[in-house]
């Protein structure tokens, strides 16, 4: 199977099944997303409940930087804006048109008092996001892959943004699984993922270390001098940990608004060979190649692309759209429920 999809059963198994050890009641899972430098394939988002009904409302879109940066010093009563949130380290006109958009959202109210623009919350933001896993999916985890992924695992371990590192990786019938034998950095965690007759399972097979996510973490610069595994001559710089607890918070609200089915938007799901598969994804399968299809693949460029016929809208077209529209509605309202 190639990557996308196991990437997608991964997804789908760590909604399912996350967490193993029972720590938390339920999980908010996502696909490629990260920060500017790294993306992660899977991330899981522990919470409970009780916190994403906190969380609910301040909406299903993410609150980006700005808007959290409101979101969490609001106060509960009339205060000038300045007076109780911190300065942002950037100029403050951004700060007043970020509150503007926290009342257009409902979460905060404003007032003016002459010139200056009063604030409230209507709402207190939660501390929804708990821990965060990143799992890096490798399916074929030969030697080679297993030297490339290290490398990237050992930033990923340096930098502590995440709580728990995993390698996904497809199990095989060894006694000992190779995956075990590759140079791993110990603190990154193992899973090996079965498909018996159609049922997909991952059984963790090393248990990663928690990460010291409030500890000032090391971004590794430049390691070349030194050779691939000398770190002696590297060069690094220090992540410290308000920039790291702001990345977190930005990462869990991209996580929340997207979740890991969003893989309709950058695919053609208009086109008329597109299927959804599966009902535990469900996962896209493309009728014209007989297989399931990669995001990268299903774009206008396919040579196999087709639009659905104009008769399949018909119905509730241009309103409610074909199959296509379906397929994104039907994907959106999984998203939804599971928040
Ligand atoms: S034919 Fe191409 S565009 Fe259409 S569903 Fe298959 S992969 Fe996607």
């Amino acid at each position: 199977m190639k990557e996308f999809g196991f990437e997608l059963r991964v997804c789908a198994w760590a909604e399912r099944n996350w967490p193993h050890g029972g720590r938390t009641s339920t999980a908010i899972v996502a696909r490629q997303l990260g920060t500017r430098r790294r993306r992660w394939d899977t991330l899981v988002i522990e919470t409970t409940d009780a916190d994403l009904r906190g969380r609910e409302p301040f909406g299903e879109d993410r609150l980006d930087s700005d808007l959290l940066h409101v979101a969490r010093h609001a106060p509960a009563s009339w205060t000038y804006y300045r007076e109780c949130l911190p300065d942002p380290g950037y100029p403050w006109r951004y700060v007043r048109e970020a509150i503007h958009r926290a009342d257009d959202r409902g979460f905060v109210e404003t007032r003016r008092d002459g010139n200056r623009i009063e604030i409230r919350r209507r709402y207190r933001y939660p501390a929804w996001a708990g821990r965060i896993v990143a799992i890096e999916n490798k399916p074929d985890l030969d030697a080679s892959a297993a030297r490339r992924l290290a490398e990237q695992l050992e930033h990923d371990v340096a930098l502590a943004l995440a709580d728990e590192i995993w390698v996904a990786t497809t199990a095989t019938d060894e006694e000992i699984e190779p995956a075990l034998l590759e140079a791993m950095p110990v603190e990154v965690g193992i899973l090996s993922v079965s498909n018996e007759r159609g049922s997909w399972d991952c059984e963790p097979i090393w248990q990663p270390r928690t990460l010291d996510v409030s500890a000032p973490g090391t971004r590794i610069l430049d390691r070349s001098a030194g050779g691939p595994r000398d770190m002696s001559a590297a060069r690094f710089e220090y992540a410290d940990p308000g920039w790291k607890h702001r990345k977190r918070l930005e990462i869990a609200e991209r996580a929340y608004e997207r979740g890991w089915r969003s893989y309709a938007a950058t695919m053609r799901p208009d086109c008329r060979h597109f299927e959804l598969e599966d009902p535990t994804g469900p996962f896209p399968w493309c009728a014209a190649k007989q297989r399931e299809q990669t995001a990268a693949e299903c774009s206008g460029s396919c040579a196999d692309f087709e639009p659905e016929p104009p008769a399949w809208r018909s119905m509730g077209w241009p309103i409610e759209g074909g199959p296509g529209r379906a397929t994104k509605r039907l994907l959106d309202r999984k998203r939804q429920r599971r928040r």
